[in-house]
């Protein structure tokens, strides 16, 4: 799956997709992420990306041609057939979500729009987006942190990102519930133990006591998750 990040800030975006996980899926070609900076668009001569709002306001407003000139960039180096959405990170968009994540990731492209200052032109918007999306109700200064975020939550559902399929569908969310405890070495900590099932090699009981454990967990966690 190929992600192409539209942004002012390229270096911050790879810096945080080049790592860990993300990273090693981009080097061995499971996904790959492209990033492309605005102002490289802009034809102005001091390359400016922003302007004031009409009708007055405080803040600048992110001018529609380099962002589109920028999108028809990408459209050109894409396949014409490919499975695309572009989004828009926007606190105005619906909440992000591991069901959303899913639908996306069946995508060969996920074109992300990453605004900044008080936002971008509405034309662009609607000339261009297909959906805006937030990832929660707060503001944030840039829709670069949510870009990763998205990039993310997407990416390890791609097939060869993790290991399995088992690591992501039994996961938090996924599974209508939040995952069970878990825990590693040491067997005692702090005074701590391990419960003991875990070390018993009963698989059946192992498995039982997940699945009860990840109920109980659910209605002390996310209790708004067991009422749906
Ligand atoms: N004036 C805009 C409004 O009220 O909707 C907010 C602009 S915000 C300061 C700047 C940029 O940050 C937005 O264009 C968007 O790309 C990003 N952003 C801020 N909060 C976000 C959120 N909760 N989810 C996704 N993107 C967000």
């Amino acid at each position: 799956m190929r992600f192409d990040i539209m942004t002012l800030f390229p270096e911050f975006v790879e810096r945080v997709l080049g790592e860990s996980i993300i990273g090693r899926a981009q080097k061995s070609g499971c996904i790959e992420v492209n990033t492309y900076n605005i102002r490289d668009y802009s034809k102005d001569k001091h390359r400016r990306v922003d302007d004031t709002p009409y009708g007055g306001g405080k803040g600048m407003l992110m001018m529609a041609p380099p962002i589109y000139d920028c999108y028809a960039d990408i459209l050109a180096k894409s396949e014409a057939s490919a499975r695309r959405r572009v989004v828009y990170m926007s606190p105005r968009g619906k909440v992000f979500n591991q069901h959303k994540a899913k639908e996306l990731a069946k995508l060969d492209q996920l074109i992300i729009l990453c605004g900044h200052y008080e936002g971008v032109d509405a034309r662009v918007i609607e000339e261009i987006v297909d959906e805006e999306i937030s990832i929660g109700d707060f503001v944030l200064t840039g829709g670069e942190l949510p870009a990763c975020i998205v990039t993310d939550a997407v990416a390890r559902l791609v097939d060869g990102v993790l290991s399995a399929p088992e690591c992501y569908e039994n996961e938090s969310i996924s599974s209508g519930l939040v995952e069970y405890p878990q825990y590693t070495r040491p067997f005692e900590f702090h005074g701590k133990c391990v419960p003991e099932v875990l070390i018993s090699g009963h698989h059946a009981n192992i498995e039982k006591w997940r699945a009860e454990a990840a109920i109980s967990e659910t209605a002390r966690l996310r209790p708004d998750l067991l009422e749906q």
